[in-house]
């Protein structure tokens, strides 16, 4: 019988100093909770790595590997098998879990390290020795120490020993909630919930705010968002999703503003109530999928005049991005199969023919100021409602 057990390594660079402790014990929360749905394990850390053992034959080791690969401050993920810490315990387990992660490799070594110093061999007598367990055990194979396609692993640990071949990428980035809390401005497309997953990445948990224009935008819109959200969630963990309603706005901007400025407008009241929401639920900082020139409300003067009416950072992670990029990494989080779902946005009722590219800010607010700005601000503020989004791992 072998007995799997997942080795997760978080980034060393990402966790020094004083808040190394604050870390390291939100990283093993966040998998704790995320083993739930997986069965039993026992979960712990040492020397940089959380330990995630299942505690009985039930524990679905598969899918929680899928969990743990989604969590930020994780950098790599290994697969290892435990050995009690003796050679023949080694030996056998090598032979029987190495070779089917050998399939298909011409070339391998073995790497040994032992930080328990009392075991009886040094580190390359154990590579020595095991390296021909697994030259025995997979005949086909050869020693590369230079250039291997894998690398086979012997750790003699503080609580036992483990071998493993190969290692997975982590999630990366800092642990959800070591740098603060942000609102992101979520819509519909590809590009924002791109945005949340990259500011999530770097340890900001979210909330989230979406404007709708019911009956303009349908219910199904509004579902295509909360899907989106739950999607960013199984990455960011739980997000509230704050939902307001820009009707009456849209229905008064297209009654008395010149039409060319209808989405400059529109965005400055949705910066400008989004700061509003985050206020009110202690985020610090706006976030939006917005990338430089992407489209007419995207040019540097078109930002400049949406930023003006905010006092708060407002943090764009896709700006220097192309629509590529954005694409590859939406596919990554599996998001853009939703996200191309054709259903109308806020943004693209009532869009201007020619809007502008080069607004200047004066111009712009003697069009806003045809309108009683504060007051349908709070009006639409008063439609706020939210749903929350319950992380699914
Ligand atoms: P996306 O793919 O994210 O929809 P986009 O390229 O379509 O972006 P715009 O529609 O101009 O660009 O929106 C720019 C940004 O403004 C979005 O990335 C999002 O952060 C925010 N935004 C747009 N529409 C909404 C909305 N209905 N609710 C909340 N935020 C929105
Ligand atoms: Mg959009």
């Amino acid at each position: 019988m072998i007995k799997e057990i997942l080795l997760c390594k978080y980034g060393e660079i990402v966790l020094k100093g004083a808040n190394r402790k604050y870390f390291e014990d939100m990283l093993c929360r966040e998998m704790k909770k995320r083993a739930r749905a997986y069965g039993d394990f026992d979960i712990y850390r040492a020397q940089s790595t959380i330990y995630i053992e299942p505690k009985d034959g039930e524990a679905d080791v598969d899918g929680m590997f899928t969990a743990a690969s989604k969590v930020f401050g994780i950098v790599a993920i290994s697969r290892a098998a435990v050995c009690e810490k003796s050679m023949e315990d080694i030996a056998r387990v090598t032979a029987e879990y190495i070779p089917a992660f050998l399939e298909g490799k011409r070339t391998f070594k073995v790497e040994a390290k032992r930080s328990d110093k009392s075991f009886a061999l040094d580190s390359m007598e154990i590579a020595r020795d095991i390296g021909g367990v697994v030259l025995e055990s997979c005949p086909r194979i050869k020693v590369d120490v230079r250039n291997p396609d894998v690398v086979v692993k012997v750790e003699i640990r503080e609580f036992g020993a483990y071998v493993s071949a190969g290692q997975f990428k982590g999630a990366g980035g800092m642990p959800v909630g070591t740098n603060g809390r942000g609102l992101l401005l979520l819509s519909g497309g590809i590009d924002s919930p791109v945005a949340g997953y990259m500011m999530a990445k770097r340890g900001v948990r979210l909330d989230a705010v979406h404007f709708e224009s019911f009956p303009y935008t349908s219910e199904r819109a509004r579902e295509k968002v909360l899907d989106l959200a739950k999607i960013v969630s199984e990455y960011a963990g739980d997000i509230y999703v704050h939902i307001v309603s820009l009707t009456h706005i849209q229905e008064e901007l297209v009654k008395h503003c010149e039409e060319d400025y209808f989405t400059l407008l529109l965005r400055r009241y949705m910066m400008t109530i989004a700061e509003r929401v985050a206020k009110d639920k202690d985020c610090s900082a706006l976030i939006t999928g917005e990338s430089l020139g992407q489209v007419a409300s995207q040019t540097m003067q078109a930002l400049g005049v949406t930023d003006a009416c905010v006092n708060m950072p407002v943090f764009r992670p896709c700006i220097g991005m192309d629509k590529e990029e954005i694409v590859q990494i939406s596919r990554k989080i599996g998001a853009f199969d939703t996200s191309i779902q054709p259903y109308e946005d806020c943004c693209t009722v009532f869009t201007p023919k020619h809007p502008k590219t080069k607004p200047e800010l004066e111009k712009v607010l003697v069009q806003e100021n045809k309108l009683p700005f504060a007051e349908l601000v709070e009006e639409a503020l008063g439609t706020m409602y939210t749903v929350h989004i319950s992380a699914e791992y």
